[in-house]
């Protein structure tokens, strides 16, 4: 019994862990202007390599780690007692990492099958330790599927790969292939909280409790495959990174890093929010709710990141500033035989986010037929797991195809400006713009 309740206590343990890595303070700012440089930058979307030299000047770490920082891996402890403590002093001869696998085709091959069999190992590990996220069920959980989809009688294309380290995508090429369940495997739930939740059915009567236990899946999805890169990426930093040998390999791979456990901090935050309101007596979240005709064409169920709010260009989430919480919504689609019913749960004491919805839906709302192109944008470019029917998307024309790829995944690499500009003058005209249903 006392291992079980450890187990419970897992999550909560990690989300203070986390609260503590964030709050460490930054002594290296010398004065106020300096300080409010600084606040001015962090209100940047985009930082240039100006501003972020600036911040590494002033003690924000973007490529190295210090002894006395929290460790990256959420642990708790100074990255010195921890992660550093335990590097492998070995060099291995035959390990590639990703940076420079992705130059060689050769390598990248290579990088594949090892990646493959980190996150396999590490993602069983994990999922053999998982509890129940359903409130107050300490059952363990069962390995559970995001899309309650019968793949093998419909086919669908998404750009989600299994191995969440194969992400080398190329602008120019189609990144859309077809998916089994396989893809959007997790723990989560136990095997009668996972039934309960995907089967309950969303109509234009849904209470909000329905509502947000139905969005619930996307976050608990999510933040357990991040918790997975994280943890594979820490056991790729203890075995290997003592055999790197160039420097600029070294801080990309840090950079990474840093950008991962910013990832799952950020997710650990949404998921204390969901905890929060699914208890009850907290009125924080707001939800937007969209009934449109039914469509077979796509399906999403997924957490999306706002980038900036439409009307006072107030930065929600930035593409390159790792010391910027990320911020998430759900959106999940349900549809029965005429409707589909869109749905979105966000945090309403962020006000960011707050206004993002705020100022979109009064946007959509003034136009017609501009909630479906609003739903299908924030599908494809916020999030990441959109899922399109085969036989429509085999009718898409070429340019189509390249376009949808490059919106769906290069939000989440690293773009340069010009290709950020582009993406965010298309979705800016989204009422003109992709409309999926
Ligand atoms: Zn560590
Ligand atoms: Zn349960």
């Amino acid at each position: 019994m006392a291992e079980l309740i450890k187990e419970n206590d897992m999550l909560s343990d990690l989300i203070k862990k986390q609260d503590l890595y964030k709050a460490a303070k930054n002594n290296k700012i010398s004065d106020q202007d300096t300080q409010r440089f600084i606040d001015s930058i962090f209100s940047n979307y985009f930082l240039d390599n100006d501003n972020i030299n600036f911040l590494v000047k002033n003690g924000y770490n973007f490529f190295s780690f210090s002894d006395e920082e929290f460790c990256f891996c959420l642990s708790g402890i100074a990255f010195e007692n921890c992660c550093k403590a335990n590097m492998n002093k070995e060099k291995s001869k035959s390990y590639v990492p990703f940076i420079k696998a992705i130059i060689n085709n050769e390598q990248y091959n290579e990088y594949l099958q090892f990646s493959l069999k980190l996150f396999e190992t590490t993602y069983s590990n994990l999922g053999e330790s998982e509890k129940c996220n359903f409130l107050d069920c300490s059952n363990k959980s069962v390995e559970n599927r995001l899309y309650n989809i019968d793949f093998e009688s419909t086919k669908y294309l998404s750009s989600n790969r299994k191995n969440i380290f194969d992400n080398n995508y190329k602008m120019g090429q189609n990144f859309f292939e077809e998916v089994n369940n396989d893809q959007f495997k997790y723990f989560g739930f136990c095997e009668e909280h996972y039934n309960q939740i995907i089967d309950i059915p969303m109509t234009k009567q849904s209470s909000d409790e329905d509502i947000i236990l139905f969005n619930f899946p996307a976050v608990v999805n999510k933040l357990f495959l991040a918790r997975v890169q994280l943890e594979a990426l820490k056991t790729e930093f203890r075995e290997y990174f003592n055999s790197i040998e160039e420097e600029a390999v070294k801080t990309i791979f840090i950079y990474n890093i840093k950008k991962v456990s910013n990832h799952v901090s950020s997710l650990l935050n949404t998921y204390s929010f969901f905890i929060e309101i699914l208890k009850g007596g907290s009125n924080r979240y707001g939800i937007a709710k969209f009934n449109l005709p039914k469509t077979n064409n796509f399906r999403i169920k997924d957490v999306f990141q706002p980038q900036i709010t439409p009307d006072d260009f107030k930065v929600v989430n930035s593409i390159n500033n790792l010391f910027l919480s990320e911020n998430f919504a759900t959106i999940v689609m349900y549809g029965d035989r005429t409707n589909s019913f869109i749905t979105m749960v966000y945090d309403k004491k962020n006000e960011n986010l707050k206004d993002f919805f705020n100022q979109y839906l009064k946007m959509v709302q003034a136009k017609t037929k501009s909630e479906a192109a609003f739903i299908s944008n924030c599908s494809l470019i916020l999030a990441d797991n959109i899922l399109f029917d085969k036989e429509w998307f085999d009718n898409l024309t070429e340019q189509d195809i390249l376009l949808y790829s490059a919106l769906n995944k290069f939000r989440f690499q690293h773009p340069n400006m010009g290709q950020e500009y582009l993406k965010m003058k298309f979705f800016a005209g989204f009422n003109k713009g992709n409309n999926f249903f």
